[in-house]
């Protein structure tokens, strides 16, 4: 064996990249985040083949400082966390300093920026690693992202994309996802310059829901409502008529992310035992507010799996508000009433 020798940073860049960007639906995802981390209330994003050639995301958000242009796309630089014990209080979506680096090390990278206070904007580009140097140029405030054939230098990568249409699929679940968790935001997805969704901002989930599922599910919606220990929990869940084959449906937000968690899946088979035919799944969109220092997200590299100081806590909190709303409301009856 030859002797221990240090990564160069690109080398470094594209390992992050295989763990954060797995497909195109991850840049979608990262980069909803940071457009919600930069308080947004428009996004939109634009796709060609699937992500493969084109993603493209355009926010109205605070901008980022021309001094920074560089820093945006350096790994481990972040403006949302400054030490070790601010990762046990991430209040945003981000904060590992990761994603763009990775991005832009693995596609033909472009972003433009302006933040209010600057009369002009900046411009980057990186092109499958090499970078040009930044230039002023003019531009609304806010972030525009382009993502161009992602994974150009990475061919095993490329060679593993499925069908546009797959594509398209995970893209448009990690696009719900946040449309989801942020109805008042104006969202809006395009594929192939067609539209997929438009969704105006709103101060009712309920109507974000109709707008993905249809007026059918959405009358048959439950809101339920509780507070416990610190743990706020609210959100809908569907009338045991409406169910699905798998756990597809089943929407759950911690913090505002959406995560998946098999203990608070048992939690919610549990709340709907007897209520399903077997091999059935109830559809829930909940959400829980925890405080930022009883949970961990530093678990996982696309934060989908955190773990709890007092799983237990949340596990009975959810079973038990189920439970009890299933018992008290006229399951035959009108059940959509929020707040
Ligand atoms: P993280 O989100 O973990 O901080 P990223 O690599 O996703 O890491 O982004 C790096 C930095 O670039 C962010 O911390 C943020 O300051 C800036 N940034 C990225 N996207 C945007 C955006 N849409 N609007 C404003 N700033 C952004
Ligand atoms: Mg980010």
């Amino acid at each position: 064996m030859s002797r221990i020798q240090q990564l160069t940073p690109a080398v470094v860049n594209k390992i992050a990249a295989g763990e954060v960007i797995e497909r195109p639906a991850s840049v979608v995802k990262e980069m909803l985040e940071n457009s919600v981390d930069a308080l947004a209330t428009r996004i939109e994003v634009e796709v060609a083949a699937g992500g493969s050639e084109l993603i493209r995301i355009t926010d109205d958000g605070e901008g980022i400082h021309p001094d920074d242009a560089l820093l945006t796309i350096s790994s481990h630089a972040t403006s949302k966390i400054r030490s070790a014990e601010d990762l046990f209080s991430v209040h945003t979506m981000g904060f590992r300093g990761e994603a763009l680096a990775s991005i832009a090390e693995v596609s033909q990278f472009s972003l433009r920026s302006r933040q209010a206070e600057n009369p002009r904007g900046f411009e980057l580009e990186v092109n499958g690693g090499q970078l040009s140097e930044p230039k002023p140029c003019g531009c609304p405030v806010g972030t525009t992202i382009e993502v161009r054939n992602l994974f150009c230098n990475t061919p095993v990568r490329r060679k593993f994309l499925k069908t546009p249409a797959t594509e398209m699929g995970h893209i448009t679940e990690q696009f719900t996802r946040i449309a989801l968790a942020n109805s008042r935001l104006h969202l809006s997805l395009r594929h192939n310059r067609k539209v997929i969704y438009d969704l105006p901002a709103t101060e009712k989930m309920i109507d974000r829901l109709e707008l993905f599922y249809g007026a059918e599910l959405a009358e048959k919606l439950i809101w339920v409502e509780s507070e416990q220990e610190g743990v706020r929990l609210w959100g809908y869940v569907a009338h045991p008529s409406q169910n699905k084959s798998t756990a597809k449906g089943q929407y759950l937000f911690l913090n505002g992310r959406w995560i998946q968690d098999r203990s608070l899946n048992h939690a919610l088979r549990e709340a709907y035992r007897g209520l399903l035919m077997v091999g059935r799944y109830p559809i829930t969109f909940l959400f829980m507010e925890v405080p930022a220092e009883s949970v961990d997200v530093n678990v996982h590299p696309t934060k989908s799996e955190v773990r709890f100081r007092d799983s237990q806590i949340l596990y009975r909190q959810l079973l038990s508000t189920l439970r009890k709303k299933f018992l008290s409301v006229d399951l035959d009856g009108r059940l959509n009433v929020e707040g």
